[in-house]
């Protein structure tokens, strides 16, 4: 195990410091999550990488079970209603099958599943228990069936973003209501009219605001103070700011989380992501559509070019940066391969990844150290190659059963795709409906793929090159 200790950006004190966490026994760390009305896209797909490293490398350093990863569902969002509606589908029918979606998304991204995975709609009676003790003390008011913050009510508001007042005011300005007492004052809970979801309140029937919502989950599951809180850069003002008012005012604690971290944004080739670009492209175009750069990209070949830039710096998604992750992860997985045939994969670490993550969760120094690896001949060789096995498993690059059978070009065919169409095949030999069977197999061998059926049932595969 490495010596050094963690070191983690925190944007609260905007430096660099070595991390203690509370409770090492339970090391503790929220990161928000999406809102289920539509489709993930890229950009959404990096605080979930860039968080699901940081998760592994915790567990590396605490150990397994001594840590807990929350990233909440906001599956309560006026977005999702006015969604709904234009599809004619219940909200609860959206919410779901938009997350069913993005789980399987992430997961093909090779991320694991966070320790608990809340939804809002589940914790309504913790925001209820905040917002009353809020009122209680003066932080907040209630005005025409809303429930208000009271910004001035808190003498350091604004510690996160360092933001000038009068640009906060500007950004709080887009809220005009009649019911504000002062301009940056932002709402809890709102009256729900008919049709519109709503539960039971002191206030009325409503629903909450955003930044409640966060509130409530990470109190619920991690506590009223924790060790790191998480998000994309352009949450920092004002959901976390926000979120941090309440928490604090609330439980009356310095702070609602010891280290505060943002990645950077995404955008792609050298644009702003958005419709009318025609630019945006969702993780699961990517995976499954031949929409970006013509063709499939596997997940482990975006979480590659996703991680080959520090999670701080802003990153630029490209055809070509694909292209390259594909060409290098190819070049990692034939060697790994090679030293690890038949043999399990260890999932140890190398000290090298370790102190690369360990400093900011550098995981560009990472992966150069990856490449260490070539250059030495004979058993070192070996040795290297198989290390380098455990470390693609670590990061999250290949499964402990993707490094155990023949690795299949990225760049050649989908391996998913592939296991698909075996097992469709498989299941069509069953019913014996050999046209289809036959089908399949023509449709596996235009992707180069070469198929041997054995005694046993099974069937193995292998790439004609
Ligand atoms: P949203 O669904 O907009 O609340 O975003 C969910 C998560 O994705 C948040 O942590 C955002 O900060 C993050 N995010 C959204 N767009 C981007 C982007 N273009 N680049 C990086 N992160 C993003
Ligand atoms: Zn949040």
């Amino acid at each position: 195990m490495s010596t050094r200790p963690l070191r983690l950006y925190n944007t609260l004190t905007r430096a660099k410091e070595d991390f203690a966490p509370i409770d090492p026994a339970n090391v503790r760390m929220y990161v928000c999550g999406p809102t289920v009305y539509d489709f993930a896209h890229i950009g959404n797909a990096r605080p979930v990488i860039v968080f699901d490293v940081l998760f592994r490398l915790l567990r590396h350093l605490y150990g397994e079970h001594h840590v807990t990863y929350v990233r909440n569902i906001t599956d309560v969002d006026d977005k999702i209603n006015a969604r709904a509606a234009e599809r004619g589908v219940s909200i609860r029918e959206l919410t779901e099958e938009t997350n069913r979606i993005f789980q399987a998304d992430v997961k093909a991204l090779g991320c694991l599943e966070p320790t608990v995975q809340p939804r809002a709609t589940e914790h309504i009676a913790e925001m209820i228990a905040i917002i009353g003790r809020l009122i209680e003390s003066g932080h907040a008011y209630a005005a025409e069936g809303h429930v208000l913050f009271s910004v001035p009510s808190m003498a350091d508001y604004g510690r996160l973003s360092r933001r000038p007042l009068d640009e906060m005011v500007a950004g709080a300005r887009v809220d005009v209501a009649p019911y504000k007492k002062g301009d940056m004052d932002f709402v809890l809970w709102k009256p729900s009219r008919d049709g519109e979801p709503g539960w039971e309140s002191p206030w009325g029937r409503g629903r909450p605001g955003w930044h409640i919502e966060c509130s409530a989950m990470s109190w619920k599951h991690l506590g009223e103070v924790f060790d790191i809180h998480g998000g994309g850069i352009d949450l920092v003002f004002p959901h976390h700011e926000n979120e941090i008012a309440q928490t604090r005012c609330a439980f009356g604690h310095d702070v609602m989380a010891n280290v505060w971290m943002h990645n950077g944004f995404l955008q792609v080739e050298g644009e702003k992501m958005s419709k009318s670009l025609g630019n945006f492209v969702t993780i699961n175009e990517l995976l499954h559509s031949e929409k970006f750069g013509g063709r499939m990209w596997p997940g482990p070949v975006l979480r590659l070019a996703m991680l080959r830039t520090h999670y701080r710096q802003p990153i630029d998604f490209t055809v070509k940066a694909l292209e390259d992750a594909r060409k290098k992860l190819d070049f990692w997985m034939r060697a790994a391969r090679s030293a690890l045939d038949g043999e399990p994969a260890s999932l140890t670490p190398s000290d090298e990844v370790i102190e690369a993550l360990a400093d900011d969760v550098n995981t560009h120094a990472a992966l150069t150290a990856l490449d260490r690896a070539f250059g030495a001949t004979g058993e070192v060789r070996e040795t290297a190659h198989r290390q380098l096995g455990a470390d693609l498993a670590f990061l999250g690059l290949a499964t402990r059963s993707e490094l155990k059978r023949p690795h299949v070009e990225f760049s050649a065919v989908p391996t998913d795709e592939v296991e698909n169409l075996i097992a469709a095949r498989i299941a069509a030999r069953g019913a014996k409906n050999w046209a289809e069977s036959d089908r399949l197999r023509d449709e596996l061998v235009a992707m180069g793929v070469v198929l041997k059926d054995n005694k046993d049932g099974t069937t193995t595969w292998e790439v004609k090159r």
